[in-house]
């Protein structure tokens, strides 16, 4: 890797850490989502750094991909169990990072989460396989009685790529990828008092280009031209203006140029968290950028 690219990391890391925190610290009952939303990717974009995905905010059973959508009117309660999951890019270096804020009686579940990142993190340096960190995440999150979600992974990051290889398990598993000098990925582990499996809930407003063809719908053309700039990285349906917005969405889905990204939930009345930091592969270990 070159100095410009790794201090682009680097300085991706930064910032994601200085802004998921902020984001954490206005986690408070009665607090609006979408205007913490708001605020810290406006604040990203006035540090002059790329957003690398919308701010996820996943409560209590949603595991991952919820945000605040057009007009949201939620606010945080007491008892959430809060998913702050936030991505930075410079120059379409990325840095990933999540943390879990509880506004009732977790502890054990958050630790549950962090100790598995942590001890996965131990683990990293040349040579280790991924298989490996998924038996020290699964043992740290059911040695406090609970199970890791076998359907989410930690995963690769390049340039303006969010979901390559190396993926990296949630639970034990043979063999692996082999770690090698130079990766660079996200650790996320994820425990859940439910399933430990997560589904596609009925609800999507994150969504990503997945193919570039042309299109006829008005509508949808306006959608097109304003996440042209996005280079494949995922976007809110609340950054999009402009009418029918749900027409020109669900057309550009089923004629195949975006995707989305459902809420995942595990089941009903469930509580997840999760913790995750991105990392670069170093002769002897390994560099937490977001740390
Ligand atoms: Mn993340
Ligand atoms: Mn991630």
């Amino acid at each position: 890797m070159n100095d410009d690219i790794l201090s682009h990391y680097m300085e991706a890391g930064a910032l994601a850490k200085r802004f998921r925190d902020k984001a954490a610290a206005m986690v408070v009952p009665g607090e609006s989502i979408l205007e913490l939303v708001d605020t810290i990717e406006q604040a990203i974009r006035d540090e002059g750094a790329g957003i690398a995905f919308p701010l996820n905010i996943s409560i209590n059973e949603d595991a991952a991909h919820d945000t605040a959508g057009p007009g949201d009117e939620r606010l945080f309660s007491e008892g959430d169990v809060v998913k702050v999951d936030l991505g930075v890019h410079i120059e379409g270096y990325v840095a990933d990072t999540a943390t879990t804020v509880d506004l009732g009686d977790n502890a054990l579940l958050v630790e549950a989460s962090r100790a598995a990142l942590n001890a996965a993190l131990a683990l990293v340096r040349p040579g280790v396989t991924t298989g490996e960190m998924g038996t020290v995440i699964q043992h740290e999150i059911e040695s406090r009685g609970f199970r890791p979600v076998a359907n989410l992974t930690g995963h690769g990051l390049s340039h303006f790529s969010l979901h390559g290889e190396p993926m990296i398990p949630n639970i034990s598993m043979n063999g692996g990828a082999v770690i090698k000098e130079g990766m660079v990925f996200a650790v996320e582990p994820f425990a859940s008092s439910g399933t430990g499996m997560v589904s596609d809930s009925n609800r999507t407003l994150i969504y990503s280009q997945i193919a570039s063809r042309g299109v006829r719908l008005p509508s949808a053309k306006r959608v097109m031209d304003q996440i042209q700039d996005r280079r494949s990285l995922p976007f809110a349906k609340r950054w999009l203006t402009g009418d029918k917005i749900d027409l020109a969405l669900s057309t550009l889905k089923r004629s195949g140029v975006v995707r989305g990204y459902p809420v995942l939930h595990d089941c009903s009345g469930s509580l997840v968290s999760q913790a995750e930091h991105t990392l670069i592969v170093t002769e002897d270990g390994c560099v937490i950028t977001t740390l």
